[in-house]
């Protein structure tokens, strides 16, 4: 079952928003997971692997092995992962070149729950830091799309913070410091949940983030973060990409399930374009989910790039309707762990490409 709590993390709601919790009651610790891997070992962790949670094993190899030639860990990996580890870390040093990694963080709050997608700001802060001394360098989504768009190029150990959900804890905690450093990031709106949920940010918040010139906005659907029952056996799965049982116990059908989506996706999108005033086109599924008509409507509906919850780095020409990151924002997760697990997913990146499932769908009990 760890597969299925590490899709689900980087898109389960946090303490905030138990109400709205739709998974199966899974346990993980993705945070402890996170050890270090001697160089040259065969051992995969779980944590990186971007599909295991899907039950389609194996990685599509070598589809596109020039996109990596410029990616070597050097010199081996053991040394350098201890380098960082010790707080020595060279500020210089080039640990890749030509990859970004979206790390994805959740909720910051000062009472961390075991378990949740919720780092404390002094958690944050100490990650924040560890990256900064490390050598990592964060770019906004601005720069991140005309990478993947048009091979932009990108500073060395590249990153690029996002958040789901749009929690307010992010306003309180994380944006005094990321704009006190200038540091750029991405907020994704559960857009009807603002202003209206006490634990989500309010719109004069957003308006003073966005007027910082540190943070971007983009959506997580206008009122579609949730299950629906799909079946009569009791069966669920997210709203997004499930055909609903209608009142009358049938479920809905393909054009009603169309039309519901896309007007949910598009009036997200105008709202939060409206009230930033910045040009929307990035969402991410919740949950993970997501089916080719679903990707076909957030096109339709003026989305360009598209997240899952995929753990994997971004290389220029990945596919912008399956973007892949990296769940780090996690409740036990320290400054070294963060690390690792992104030099770890990139040295793993190196060894092969990989192309993730076109179906993404699973089903709750
Ligand atoms: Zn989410």
């Amino acid at each position: 079952m760890i597969c299925f709590c590490l899709m689900l993390s980087a898109c389960a709601p946090s303490q905030h928003h138990a109400q709205q919790r739709v998974q199966p009651s899974a346990s993980s610790t993705p945070g402890a997971q996170r050890t270090l891997i001697p160089a040259g070992s065969s051992a995969r962790r779980s944590t990186i692997e971007p599909n295991v949670s899907t039950g389609m094993r194996g990685k599509a190899r070598s589809c596109r092995p020039h996109v990596f030639d410029e990616l070597r860990l050097k010199p081996p990996l053991r040394r350098e992962r201890q380098a960082v580890a010790n707080a020595a870390p060279a500020a210089t040093h080039t640990y890749y070149r030509n990859v970004v990694v979206v790390l994805t963080y959740h909720d910051v709050a000062r009472r961390v729950q075991a378990e949740t997608d919720t780092v404390s700001p002094e958690q944050f802060a100490a990650q924040i830091a560890r990256l900064q001394q490390g050598g990592f360098h964060f770019i906004s989504l601005s720069k991140l799309q005309a990478f993947l768009s048009e091979g932009a190029a990108v500073p060395s150990n590249a990153v690029c913070l996002v958040f789901d959900n749009g929690y307010r804890g992010i306003y309180r905690y994380a944006f005094p410091l990321l704009r006190r450093q200038r540091i750029p990031a991405t907020v994704f709106l559960i857009v009807s949940y603002v202003d209206r949920l006490e634990n989500d940010l309010t719109w004069t918040e957003i308006a003073s983030m966005s007027h910082s010139g540190v943070f971007r906005f983009g959506t997580e659907t206008y009122n579609l973060h949730r299950a629906v029952a799909i079946d009569a056996a009791g069966d669920t799965t997210a709203a997004t990409v499930g055909r609903a049982l209608l009142a009358d116990g049938q479920p809905e059908t393909l054009a009603h399930y169309r039309r519901r989506v896309l007007r949910d996706l598009s009036r997200a999108r105008r709202i939060v374009e409206a009230k930033t005033g910045q040009a929307v086109d990035t969402m991410v599924y919740p949950y993970g989910q997501y089916t080719p008509t679903l990707v076909s409507l957030a096109h339709q509906a003026g989305y360009r790039y598209l997240f899952t919850t995929l753990g994997w780095v971004l290389t220029p020409g990945a596919n912008p309707d399956r973007l892949t990151r990296l769940d780090v924002g996690v409740w036990n997760e320290t400054p070294t762990e963060v690390v690792n697990a992104i030099l770890t997913v990139v040295r793993d990146a190196s060894r092969g490409s990989y192309t993730p499932p076109r179906r993404y769908v699973t089903v709750w009990r």
